[in-house]
């Protein structure tokens, strides 16, 4: 007895002195690279689709976003240690007109298209995924698993059988709505409209059931106050906000208020961290940007409604206006407080990542997706443990996103 206690009691100070010696070794940066290699990371929502559109673009080669103001290829996610990635095929409000519709839907399908032959070029270096168990089984492979989600439900095309029809298409979540109402539901962000129907429409009702009943994630990014509380109500299972903030740090309509967030947590789903510098910290008035961007937004129509060489003519000037009178740009700091804030009101649980980067994601100290590691070293820094970390990263978004496959009836 007296023996084993002197083994077991010298045992113990050995492993004290061994983890002693290896927390002294590690230091915060070895230590966020160890991590970020293990764990799998997921990023849910870039709009990177649309620069497939661009004749100087390609998905497979390393570009330099000082230079092209593109924030993610192949080589780059790689690099930046970042296994998966939901590509959006985004569809800009248009007419809500029977025209409009099959334009939108039209425009869906391009993209969707687009997305599949990019990918198919470049099959040494990823795959399209449809499960969770794809991106890590790519993630052994050494490859990206690409993702595909679907940003505006306007390309449904108010056929409820698009639902269905888009899932087989390798399409695994919706997002309502973009910045203005649709025949769906309320937009956060539609000024000229406001509230149409204090929520979901009768269709949009339809739409969250058959979501459910096919196994489609519902990303409730965009929608409005009273859409979330609908769509929480409705909803059978856990539902994602593919790239939004929290409101009480950043008061922007695109973010969660508390209520949202415990309603959130309740319902079982995650808020992926959006980059976009204006949701993750209020701006310093910069009046000649302002002014500047609004003659583009208006010349632009708010880029609603624009044909595709329109499209493509307004994302440059927009670009170029934003290079002329830059903002401040929010830092990972910034975007880590959203976090930390996120863990103090619901937990550690209901947390994750989705940039925007192509979309307008863009954080001082993460540029482009090649310093993705940044963000696993502040959280590293902050005291965030190797299992808090895999959560945040992609552990919390892969439950909902099994739990949505697992409740599918059809
Ligand atoms: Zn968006």
């Amino acid at each position: 007895m007296g023996k084993l206690f002197v083994s077991g009691l010298s045992l113990t100070l050995f492993l004290i002195f061994f983890a002693g010696f290896v927390m002294g070794k590690e230091n915060p940066e070895a230590k966020a690279a160890r991590i970020h290699g293990a764990v799998l990371t997921i990023d849910t929502h870039s709009d990177t689709p649309l620069n497939l559109l661009r004749e100087d673009f390609e998905l497979g080669k390393k570009q330099d976003q000082a230079v092209t103001g593109t924030k993610v290829d192949l080589p780059r996610m790689k690099e930046g240690g970042l296994d998966a990635q939901f590509f959006a095929v985004f569809v800009g409000q248009g007419p809500r007109t029977p025209a409009g519709d099959v334009a939108g839907q039209k425009k869906a399908l391009d993209i969707l298209a687009a997305i599949r032959s990019s990918v198919a070029a470049n099959s040494g270096q990823a795959e399209i995924a449809l499960t969770p168990d794809d991106a890590y089984r790519l993630k052994g492979l050494g490859k990206r698993a690409i993702f595909i989600g679907l940003e505006n439900g306007y390309a449904l095309a108010n056929d409820i059988t698009m639902v269905r029809k888009f899932y087989d298409m390798g399409i695994r979540y919706i997002t309502l709505c973009h910045t203005s109402n649709n025949d769906i539901c309320d937009s956060s962000t539609d000024k000229k409209k406001g509230s149409e129907y204090h929520g979901l429409s009768s269709f949009g009702k339809e739409v969250v059931a058959e979501m459910n009943r096919t196994g489609m994630m519902i990303d409730v990014s965009h929608i409005s106050d009273e859409s979330f509380m609908d769509v929480i109500r409705l909803s059978k299972v856990p539902v994602i906000a593919s790239h939004s903030c929290a409101r009480a740090l950043c008061d922007n309509p695109r973010n969660l208020t508390d209520q949202d967030l415990r309603a959130l947590a309740l319902n079982g789903g995650v808020i992926q961290m959006c980059f976009l510098s204006d949701y993750v910290k209020i701006p310093d008035p910069n009046p000649k940007r302002d002014s500047a961007m609004a003659v583009v937004r208006s010349k632009y129509n708010d880029f609603e409604g624009l044909t595709e060489e329109q499209f493509k003519q307004g994302r440059i000037e927009y670009r170029e206006t934003s290079r002329k009178y830059p903002n401040k740009l929010a830092t990972v700091q910034d975007m880590v407080n959203h976090i930390d804030h996120i863990v103090k009101v619901i937990g550690i649980d209901y947390v994750g990542i989705g940039t925007d980067f192509d979309g307008g994601g863009d954080l001082a100290g993460c540029r482009d997706v090649s310093q993705m590691e940044n963000v696993t070293l502040e959280l590293v820094k902050r005291g965030y443990s190797e299992e808090d970390i895999r959560k945040i990263w992609g552990g919390n978004f892969m439950r909902v996103f099994r739990e949505v496959q697992k409740s599918a009836t059809l």
